[in-house]
């Protein structure tokens, strides 16, 4: 447990502050400390102090009412971060009077690194005289005279600045040495949530402006109702949204890897007010659901797509979908009236479904596999090999939108229904559709996957090689080591890392290379783009590598989608 404190970060612009905040947050939220609140200038900007601009008296204002809500906040044992260049020294003296367990941090930068990496190019600006009363050019800055803490962010890394912050936290008592030591953090949400309108007519009616969700979001709407992505009960408010960002956990806590956000028009944006009901249609018009606005805010997503996707480049497919979106968003509970067309599929289990269906057969233990690509021998191998350890599989193939290029989803589940009817045990095995869209989030998806599995009642998950990644965005093993990064039992399902599988043909079966001590001459391996090669010139796929009647189904869908692929090896 914490006592509340302000850890107040005060440095030139620049100095690494917020980088370094957003670091301590992120860390004492992996000690299990949840009442962890942040303020920056990004965060207070938007209602505490959007009238106020860059003079001395602004400055003071500004810091006055940061201080104001500081002050609350460890009142009521919050572990508050302030980040602000907060230059003068009476602004900050009069903060430490106000706010219990003052803690000054003093992001000590030389000026001239700051002129170096300058990645905004103000300070340029502010020496060639472009811009005026610029803090530490030509606006003064007064350095803290006794801070408790000093990091040198210009030759400090930001995770040994982090350590200097916790170990002085530690010694003065204000977070437990056990904190790190006793796995305190939260073990994951059992329940389901269910946000299937039961009595529509009960409902309130809406009284705001119509939203209109692509065939994306209506997905995630489903999803949200039918508990596959619990404990989400609606589309994330700020608070979930930001910390979700930065650190891979909803506000309380929970593991939650991606944002689950409602973009809306910048129109509908000026018109939303707490409390308001909103009707969500689909692009056929149909309502589908409400939203109760809790709140509406702006994101960066710029800084979205670097925490989620590792990269802003717009030729990746996710980033490229989150560009398109607005950058406005609103969040709050949702009540679905209708089912998304994607729930309709025959094979759609909801999770309620797919945990009576594991209980049924008794399964204590079931394994999730993942799968956006037509299935070979490989996949097979590793469904197997997890079989093997565990009472039941349940395969999952995802058929919510994908890129350009993946294979449609009605052939790949063609694919699985001939495979399982002729090499499959059916009492251990449950197919079933995963309703919502790829990302292509690498590590961040993957971890996404397992929490909607955990969902469905599984216990385990496979996990290959580069899972839900595209191009060369992520390393070949991400995926796979992001889960060590939480503590056993904080995501209620574990993985099961396997390696890529082929055919050897002087091992005579199939294997990987851990398994298998031959070298690539007694291997039979297909790139993607063989396999469409093969296809295309209607020759067959060799048995080692493609079940005879799962070439079939392919080839004959090759013929009918005039060569599109056939996708490659992840997940
Ligand atoms: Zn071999």
């Amino acid at each position: 447990m914490s006592d509340g404190f302000v850890l107040w970060f005060t440095g030139l612009s620049g100095s690494g502050k917020t980088t370094l905040a957003k670091a301590v947050e992120a860390a004492l939220i992996d000690r299990g400390i949840h009442d962890v609140q942040r303020l920056d200038g990004d965060i207070v900007r938007q209602d505490l102090t959007r009238d106020l601009g860059f003079s001395k008296e602004d400055r003071d204002e500004n810091i006055r009412r940061i201080t104001f809500v500081a002050e609350l906040l460890s009142n009521n044992g919050v572990a508050t971060m302030c980040s602000f260049i907060s230059p003068y020294r009476n602004a900050r003296a009069n903060a430490r009077a106000r706010c219990r367990n003052f803690i000054e941090v003093f992001a000590d930068c030389p000026l001239e690194t700051l002129v170096d990496r300058d990645p905004k190019g103000l300070y340029k600006k502010a020496l060639a005289g472009e811009i005026t009363g610029f803090t530490g050019v030509d606006d003064p800055y007064e350095a803290p005279e006794a801070p408790e803490i000093v990091v040198h962010t210009e030759r400090e890394s930001v995770e040994q600045s982090t350590q200097k912050i916790l170990a002085y936290l530690e010694e003065h008592d204000h977070i437990d040495v056990s904190d790190a030591l006793s796995g305190v953090a939260p073990s994951a949400p059992t329940g389901l949530v269910n946000r299937i309108a039961a009595t529509p007519e009960n409902l309130p009616s809406p009284n705001g402006p119509a939203v209109t969700l692509s065939s994306a979001q209506l997905c995630e709407l489903d999803a949200i109702a039918c508990g596959l992505y619990s404990p989400l009960t609606g589309f994330m408010s700020e608070t979930d949204y930001r910390h979700v960002v930065d650190s891979m956990r909803l506000s309380d806590g929970t593991v939650w890897a991606v944002p689950v956000v409602l973009p809306v028009s910048a129109e509908v944006f000026d018109q939303v007010k707490h409390g308001m009901i909103l009707a969500l249609r689909g692009e056929d018009d149909e309502m589908y659901g409400l939203l109760e606005v809790k709140d509406a805010f702006s994101r960066d997503r710029e800084a979205e797509a670097k925490a989620v996707y590792g990269t802003t480049d717009r030729e990746h497919p996710g980033v490229a979908r989150l560009m398109s979106e607005p950058e406005t968003v609103v969040g709050g509970d949702i009540h679905l009236l209708r089912r998304a067309p994607i729930a309709a599929h025959p094979r759609n289990m909801d999770p309620s479904e797919t945990r009576r269906a594991f209980a049924e057969r008794g399964w204590k233990t079931v394994v999730a596999f993942q799968t956006r690509n037509p299935i070979h021998r490989a996949h097979e191998y590793l469904q197997k090999c997890a079989l093997e350890i565990v009472d039941g599989l349940f395969i999952n193939p995802l058929i919510g939108d994908t890129k350009q290029g993946d294979i449609p989803a009605d052939i790949r589940m063609a694919c699985y229904e001939t495979l399982l009817s002729a090499y499959y045990p059916a009492d251990r095995t449950v197919l079933g559709t995963f309703p919502i869209p790829m990302r292509y989030a690498g590590p961040r998806e993957a971890i996404h996957h397992a929490i909607c599995r955990r969902n469905y009642g599984c216990t385990h998950i496979i996990i290959g090689r580069d899972h839900a990644g595209v191009g060369s965005y992520y390393g070949t093993y991400d995926a796979q080591e992001i889960f060590d990064r939480f503590a056993p039992g904080e995501l209620g399902i574990t993985p099961l890392k396997f390696e890529h599988a082929f055919f050897c043909t002087a091992c005579g079966q199939m294997v990987s290379r851990k398994t298998c001590p031959h070298d690539k001459a007694d291997h039979v391996f297909l790139s993607g783009t063989k396999v469409r090669e093969l296809l295309s010139e209607g020759k067959d796929l060799p048995p080692e590598f493609t079940r005879p009647e799962v070439a079939e189904v392919l080839k004959k869908a090759y013929e009918g989608t005039g060569g599109q692929g056939t996708g490659g090896e992840r997940g």
